[in-house]
């Protein structure tokens, strides 16, 4: 298996190259030369397995530059009870006789992400230890991605954090996640000012490119290929859960934001996994929504881009949505670099001829949620289910539940747990939402960080200091 850009100017490389980069050198994003092609038959045996050892399976589709054994040994390392809470890793849980939550949210971030990450941890110390290389990981976070890179890089050889976040701007709750972390290979950086100055640091020293090679710079973010193979096998376990014959078809309900999550369960459809369809669920921010309803994509600048109650899915642009597109233009990366090109100029393209060709949109619907549609399913679903949801997930359930078809189970993804997003709990019930009993005493745990000035060249000279080299 190797991998092309979706503009079409990269050679192909095994997944091992790919890993440790980020755009491709042409400005695309990787992806898969041919997708490989799930059988019944193998869907059949695969049944009885244990999360672990389906993720060997899948995954070693994707990965044939690891020798098996090897692989195994990473997947088993990542999914295990103690880091997942059961030995289901992925529980799945009905709420109703129409829909079922896919618990992706048990690892220790109380978020999706960790799924993802927990492997790509396990990759990355795999494969820079064998090419005797390091990796000094630079980003920015207003609280939700750096604590899973965190949590999945923590204690790893080769390989050192550096995660900048706006000081005093964190719940204590995030902080307590993050800076409790006392690995010597994790960096945590309060700078003095707020997201976008972190941002705006990351941006300035990753750009440049003799510093950036001098220390080995890397990032751990959403376009990375890794973390889609990853998830890809989350929706096969949905699946096989929730099905007991070959050909029996299943829904999937996703909050949505920068097109990651949902790209795998594409690429699980497009392998032949027996979806019916994929539930797109946004918040106010609706992009993706208006795409898949007009056909026009049309990104927003981070002024138009609200400050939500779900705040993970506050994007203005959707970084994972090239590799969608250049699925939906049959792989012509020239189309990709065309469209992308046009965005640049125009700020908008438009493909409402062409989706109706590929029947029903793709396989995709799609619905916004607003505040108000937010605390009203996570009451409805508190009162009639009894089960307490976060408010990614209930953008995810109110609009699954406007696509619920007879006879089709719909699996809506999981994508935080509650404690997470207490606030938002508070004013939907009343009262807060209950911390888990694991992470119970987190926030008196002593903390481990560096406060800094928005000032690059002091990040500058900490990261030069600290680096794994
Ligand atoms: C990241 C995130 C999302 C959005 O996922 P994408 O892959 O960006 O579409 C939704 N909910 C939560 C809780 C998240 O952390």
């Amino acid at each position: 298996m190797n991998y092309v850009s979706t503009r079409g100017g990269m050679a192909p490389l095994p997944f091992s190259d790919i890993l440790l980069e980020g755009l491709a050198p042409d400005g695309g994003l990787a992806v898969p030369q041919t997708l490989p092609k799930l059988t019944a038959a193998q869907l059949e045996a695969w049944r009885a397995l244990p999360y672990a050892e389906l993720a060997f399976e899948v995954l070693s589709l994707f990965i044939t530059d690891i020798p098996a054994a090897d692989l195994r040994r990473l997947t088993h390392a990542a999914y295990t009870p103690a880091i997942f809470g059961s030995e289901d890793i992925v529980p799945l849980r009905p709420l109703d006789d129409k829909l079922s939550l896919l618990g992706l949210s048990e690892g220790p971030t109380l978020a999706f992400k960790d799924m993802a990450m927990q492997f790509l941890g396990q990759a990355f110390e795999y494969v820079l230890t064998k090419r005797g290389t390091t990796l000094n990981i630079l980003g920015a976070t207003s609280g939700d991605t750096g604590s899973a890179a965190e949590y999945a890089l923590r204690g790893k050889k080769g390989v050192s954090v550096f995660m900048l976040s706006p000081h005093g701007r964190m719940s204590s709750f995030q902080r307590a996640q993050m800076y409790s972390l006392q690995d010597a290979n994790i960096h945590n950086i309060a700078v003095r000012g707020v997201f976008d100055d972190c941002q705006d640091i990351v941006k300035a020293l990753a750009g440049d490119l003799q510093f950036k090679a001098d220390c080995h710079l890397g990032a751990v973010n959403s376009i990375n290929w890794g973390r889609i193979a990853a998830q890809i096998v989350y929706y096969v376990h949905g699946w096989l859960r929730a099905t007991t014959k070959a050909d029996q078809q299943v829904s999937f309900a996703v909050p949505s934001g920068n097109f990651g999550n949902i790209l795998a369960g594409h690429i699980a459809r497009r392998m032949g996994l027996p979806i019916r369809r994929l539930v797109l669920a946004t918040n106010e921010n609706n992009v993706l929504e208006e795409f898949f309803r007009t056909g026009m994509y049309r990104p927003r600048s981070a002024q138009q881009t609200h400050a939500t109650s779900s705040p993970s899915m506050d994007i203005s642009r959707a970084s994972n949505f090239e590799r969608f597109i250049f699925d939906l233009v049959g792989a012509d990366g020239a189309r990709v670099k065309a469209l992308w090109t046009q965005l640049a100029k125009d700020g908008y393209f438009d493909l409402s001829g062409q989706l109706g060709e590929f029947g029903e949109n793709y396989g995709f619907v799609a619905g916004a949620s607003s505040h108000a549609d937010r605390l009203a399913t996570i009451r409805a679903t508190y009162d009639a289910c009894g089960v307490l949801i976060d408010p990614h997930t209930a953008d995810g359930v109110k609009v699954a539940r406007e696509f619920v078809e007879p006879g089709i189970p719909m699996l809506v993804l999981e994508t935080a747990l509650p404690a997470k997003f207490s606030d938002t709990i508070q004013e939907a019930l009343g009262r807060p939402a209950p911390p888990p009993a694991a992470l119970a005493g987190l926030e008196s745990l002593p903390q481990r960080f560096e406060v800094m000035d928005n000032d690059a060249e002091a990040v500058r000279r900490y990261v030069r200091e600290h680096a794994a080299l």
